[in-house]
């Protein structure tokens, strides 16, 4: 039985005081949710300030990206260990914006899996066709390639402990959201692949999350879905309310 996860991709919106805020409205929201991973990923200058305020609470912290090297001369970067001493326990991973704007490729997705896992931090690996590759009717041969990739070289025991999050593209921050059929199809082709590469008990193990505008009106039925194991949110995570919501649609 996979444990459903959901998790909040602030991006670049939030200060310290603001995520403090934030969670302060969040926790009473949730109290009572049990059963449901419900992550928080703010910019890395509000990790600690995060940090501080779900202590004692169900709510656990993510960031939304990571330099694969351990230290060194990487202006800019922050590493793995340097997530996990800020408490995190999560890191997304080739979030598309990070591929669209900032030169992220299956390659260094892996590299980055690589280094997150040999840390200890749970990876939420994102993968996605954009609009044209799926109105050219490649979809399939992009979900391959980004799972390939990102997995290359990454064993059994470890997939396992790897969430994936299937993110359609042209889904993310443009209030249209993947039918549950279609988001149901890509999902089993995911799990697909991973029976490939792996076998079935590993495949039936990996949590896999939808994202692209999920609102508190579409969450249950997509998370209703057999292959859909929670939700990767954007947009309606920086409300308290809607974000509840979504969580309580598990
Ligand atoms: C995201 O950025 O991961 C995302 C799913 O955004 P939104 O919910 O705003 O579409």
């Amino acid at each position: 039985m996979r444990k459903p996860i959901v998790a909040g991709n602030w991006k670049m919106n939030i200060t310290s005081a603001e995520a403090v805020q934030l969670v302060e409205e969040l926790k009473p929201l949730v109290a009572d949710v049990d059963g449901v991973d419900i992550v928080l990923c703010p910019p890395f200058s509000s990790l600690e300030a995060t940090c501080k305020a779900i202590r004692d609470s169900n709510l656990l912290l993510g960031a939304q990206d990571m330099f694969w090297e351990e230290s060194g001369a990487y202006t800019g970067e922050v590493s793995a260990r340097m997530l996990l001493t800020s408490g995190c326990r999560y890191v997304i991973l080739g979030h598309s914006e990070r591929r669209a704007y900032f030169g992220e490729t299956n390659q260094t997705v892996n590299k980055k899996l690589n280094a997150a896992l040999g840390a200890g931090l749970v990876p939420i690996v994102c993968v996605g066709e954009r609009q044209q590759e799926r109105e050219a009717g490649i979809t399939q041969k992009i979900i391959q390639d980004h799972v390939t990739g990102a997995f290359e070289g990454i064993s059994a025991e470890q997939v396992s402990g790897v969430v994936i999050a299937y993110e359609p593209v042209w889904a993310i921050g443009t209030g249209l959201t993947a039918t549950p059929g279609q988001a149901q199809e890509v999902h089993a082709f995911i799990r697909q692949i991973l029976t490939g590469l792996y076998n079935s008990n590993w495949a039936q193990q990996v949590r896999i999350q939808y994202g692209g505008s999920i609102k508190p009106e579409n969450a249950a039925v997509l998370f209703g879905q057999p292959d859909i194991d929670g939700g990767l949110v954007g947009g309606a995570s920086l409300a308290a309310g809607s974000f509840a919501k979504i969580v309580k649609g598990v």
